[in-house]
């Protein structure tokens, strides 16, 4: 068997006719990693991820028979990639920072523990933009990533290893975290399918918060069903993060198999005239504009709706997710977490202390920190951050009116393909314009997903975004599912 676009389903079948091991699988992987020239990994697991292989490989004859436990361990020996801002035992946890190139931590995220209870495989941690901030993995300070397939242009970010990888088949899938889009941008720009749950579904314990209003875990994955099953596993209440919520979890993996090309019959699909703006590339909106009309085809209801708030919810975001990152990054101070270099040691006073620590963040991050200051500072509070909130209510309530019409709402992941590296790394305003459409659902904490739809004339993946009322997340995998089947995806 090659790993050759392998879903989570055919390598289980695998297993079982025997026609491979975890361990062997493990192994293949690994050699493929080393072998890449993608720069996806800041941390390959290489003896941790062998160890845990090898025990399932045993196991899998001496316990189960030959046959994957699939509904006690549902992730048998399936090898995954952690984004690096999630935490690991023991294991190096840099959240693509240099402030943190010496942080082992204690202990490990609660989703990291769920995988692995079920059967996963950790291979390593996934490169990423420093602290999840960023749109193209450029803001890594371990290098930029590469694309999975065009090797001059940027795989999206801030999860931009965590795409690649599963893109280049460098694991089964990887786990992402998505603030504004981090997770359904390189999805799209990778050709992938991305995942970002209603927030609270799953728990944030272990995972370095950029803003933690918004912050949310989810899978990048091969297909739709990969998603709903890595989804499944990770969701549900958290004694040790109280935004955790209790929400009942669902059988998507079964909702992901049972949806047919007919169950888009009666579906109704909104379509916001706010996201069909100039601007979005030629190529991008005829793939979605034809996958509508697939829609239609197929028996669903296309509704056109409005969100009248979404033009302000770019600026509204950059309040929000700066301000709550300069006081989330506040502990990373070289005192409490940090690296503290040796030239810190030798000033003169606290302050000159702070400065020679704190200038190792990267620029996006100090740019950040700056403003989120700025924007918290006594005298500026109600007139940023508190009028930030009051926006993102409004934005949350154009979604509900919309909700009342419609099941799911669908857009471009992104005005753009993949772009080329260095085309927006010194325009920071370009750059925050790649979440224009990911970031509403974000703001509104609603679940949303990228499904791969075409591929413009270079060759480079376009995503469609679908967005479901709050805990809805049965239908969004189902509209997520029509929408694959109908691109001729993952069969
Ligand atoms: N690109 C957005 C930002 O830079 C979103 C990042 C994210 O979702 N982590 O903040």
């Amino acid at each position: 068997m090659t790993t050759a676009m392998n879903t989570i389903r055919e390598i289980h079948d695998a297993f079982d006719s025997g026609k491979i091991t975890p361990l062997e699988l493990t192994k293949q992987y690994l050699s493929q990693i080393k072998a890449s020239k993608h720069n996806a990994f800041i941390t390959v697991c290489d003896d941790r991820a062998l160890k845990q292989a090898e025990t399932l490989t045993t196991e899998l004859k001496s316990k189960h028979g030959g046959k994957v436990p699939r509904s006690a361990m549902p992730l048998y020996g399936i090898p995954l990639g952690i984004k690096d801002v999630l935490t690991m035992d023991g294991v190096l946890t840099t959240a693509g920072s240099k402030m943190l190139g010496n942080y082992i931590p204690p202990y490990t995220a609660t989703a990291v523990i769920k995988l692995e209870n079920a059967g996963a495989i950790s291979l390593g941690k996934m490169n990423m933009d420093e602290f999840a901030m960023g749109s193209s993995n450029e803001n890594s300070a371990y290098g930029p990533v590469i694309h999975p397939t065009h090797s001059d242009r940027v795989p999206g970010g801030s999860s931009g290893g965590s795409g690649t990888a599963v893109a280049a088949n460098l694991c089964a899938a990887a786990l992402g975290t998505d603030t504004g889009g981090s997770i359904r941008l390189p999805a799209s720009f990778c050709g992938i399918v991305g995942m970002k749950p209603t927030y609270g579904r799953i728990s944030r314990y272990g995972q370095i918060a950029f803003a933690s209003s918004l912050d949310q875990i989810g899978p990048m994955t091969k297909s739709v069903e990969d998603a709903a099953l890595l989804c499944q596993v990770m969701s549900g209440i958290d004694e040790k993060d109280s935004t955790s919520s209790d929400a009942k979890v669902e059988n998507w993996l079964q909702t992901a198999r049972d949806t047919k090309i007919e169950s888009a019959k009666g579906l109704r699909v909104g379509v916001p005239k706010e996201y069909f703006i100039d601007g979005i590339d030629a190529e991008v909106k005829n793939a979605i504009e034809g996958m509508i009309q697939k829609l239609k085809t197929a028996g669903a209801e296309i509704v056109p709706v409005t969100l009248p708030h979404t033009e302000y919810a770019v600026a509204t975001y950059y309040v929000v997710a700066v301000s709550e990152a300069s006081s989330n990054l506040s502990r990373i101070d070289g005192v409490r977490f940090g690296v503290r270099p040796p030239e810190a040691m030798q000033a003169g006073s606290l302050a000159e202390f702070y400065k020679k620590v704190r200038a190792n963040f990267g620029a996006e991050v100090k740019r950040r920190i700056i403003l989120g200051t700025f924007a918290l500072s006594s005298g500026y509070y109600d007139a940023y951050y508190r009028k930030a909130g009051q926006v993102r209510r409004l934005m949350r309530t154009d979604f509900e009116n919309a909700f009342k019409q419609v099941d799911v709402i669908v857009s471009p992941v992104c005005p753009t393909t993949a772009f080329k590296l260095g085309e927006k790394s010194k325009d920071p305003l370009k750059m925050y314009l790649s979440d224009i459409f990911t970031i509403p659902a974000s703001m509104a904490g609603l679940p949303a997903m990228s499904v791969p739809v075409a591929k413009d004339h270079q060759g480079l993946s376009i995503g469609m975004h679908l967005i479901a009322p709050r805990f809805h997340e049965t239908e969004l995998i189902k509209a997520g599912r029509i929408v694959e089947l109908l691109s001729g995806g993952a069969t």
